[in-house]
């Protein structure tokens, strides 16, 4: 039954994909996972890592390293700035920034530039109060 198959591999995907999209959080795997449960009881954490990695193939979610070097996802694929709590580990979405014409650098001509990220490291306010 190689149909059936395929239809709820695409329908966790759709759910892990949700899941990040509806997530302000950057979630790790985990935190899909915990989340996704309620929708998938019988879902493993090997299929969210999985879907996660499709996911990111296909271009529809970013992977983000955190402070605790741990995966970070996220659906949003607008370029932003983060900043990342050296103290519990939280990413946030730092709006904004302004974004330079990257290509327009001198000293990036000859590059071809297909990402680029902004982070600030610091203490949230939440770890700072
Ligand atoms: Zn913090
Ligand atoms: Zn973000």
């Amino acid at each position: 039954m190689q149909k059936s198959g395929n239809t709820r591999e695409t329908r966790q995907r759709k759910v892990v994909y949700e899941a990040v999209r509806h997530s302000k959080e950057h979630p790790t795997a985990d935190m899909i996972f915990d989340q996704v449960k309620y929708t998938l009881p019988t879902v493993s954490l090997g299929t969210v890592y999985r879907n996660l990695g499709v996911l990111k193939d296909q271009g529809l979610v970013i992977e983000l390293r955190g402070s605790d070097r741990r995966a970070h996802f996220e659906a949003d694929l607008t370029p932003h700035a983060h900043f990342t709590c050296t103290y519990c580990g939280a990413i946030s979405d730092i709006e904004g920034c302004p974004t330079p014409n990257w290509e327009r650098l001198p000293c990036l001509a000859g590059y071809t530039v297909e990402e680029h990220c902004l982070e600030f490291r610091g203490t949230c306010p939440k770890c700072a109060s």
